[in-house]
């Protein structure tokens, strides 16, 4: 196949998103009803944060359900797309010299990639392989290991990317359901403009006063790097489908290039 696909980048908050429905979902829902339907999709999940580049490459990647404290039907969701184990090794091979290991049988699909999912495909009808997020690279070279993946975009691939751009769970405000502090607000308003006036620009974003509030561990703010990656290989700015915040300190704001 040979269908350009586009790109986005989805805020997928709380795992209860997985079984609700409010704007956030049902912009996820909308996304792939307007989309040609993709060969496969390439998951690039907050939750898969690790000390290496790795794909998940089994044929039949496991639900995982990585979190605690949710009720009994979270843990009962099942997601059993299929893998692609061609398109795991296509990808190693498209960002060569990057090294990306082939994961047989330690990860699988984590809620990062399934609570969105389970909105768009529900049906689990579409082959999903998973990208880990190499904790050891920095900004920049997850920005450039973005661009690298680009090529996949002419081939049926989906690259969707899930985390929030902020996401700080140690000042969550359980009383405060859609607003958000100050510096969530700065830093969310800032990642909004780079992303949608100057892509390349992403790695600055490191420098904003609110940096370490919005981002206290990267792992959620990365995988928006990858789609910066990519609006960077197509010169082209991304656009927001969606915006808002959550409980003070989690933006849910998205991003999507189009194809
Ligand atoms: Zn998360």
């Amino acid at each position: 196949m040979t269908t350009r696909m586009p790109a986005a980048f989805f805020g997928h908050g709380n795992p209860m998103n997985t079984l609700e429905h409010n704007r956030f979902t049902e912009t996820w829902a909308d996304f792939a009803q307007r989309i040609p339907k993709p060969r496969v999709i390439l998951a690039i999940s907050a939750h898969w944060y690790i000390n290496a580049s790795a794909v998940t490459a089994m044929a039949h990647p496991k639900t995982i359900h990585d979190f605690y404290g949710f009720p009994p039907e979270l843990f009962a969701v099942e997601y059993p797309a299929p893998g692609d184990p061609a398109l795991a090794q296509q990808i190693a091979n498209t960002v060569d010299p990057i090294w990306v290991g082939m994961d047989a049988d330690s990860w699988g699909l984590d809620h990062g990639t399934w609570s969105v999912l389970a909105h768009m495909y529900p049906n689990a009808d579409v082959p999903v392989v998973q990208l880990a997020i190499d904790s050891t690279k920095s900004i920049d070279e997850h920005v450039a290991l973005g661009t690298a993946l680009a090529p996949l975009r002419d081939e049926g691939v989906l690259i969707l990317a899930s985390g929030n751009v902020v996401h700080n769970l140690r000042m969550v405000q359980w009383d405060n359901p859609d607003g958000a502090f100050d510096w969530a607000i700065d830093f969310d308003e800032a990642t909004r403009a780079v992303m949608t006036e100057q892509p390349s620009a992403f790695p600055s974003l490191r420098e904003h006063p609110a940096y370490a509030l919005a981002v206290p561990t990267p792992d959620h703010f990365l995988p928006l790097a990858y789609i910066a990656g990519l609006a960077v290989a197509a010169n082209h700015v991304a656009s927001i489908p969606v915006a808002g915040y959550n409980l003070g300190s989690l933006s849910m704001t998205s991003y999507e290039l189009p194809a």
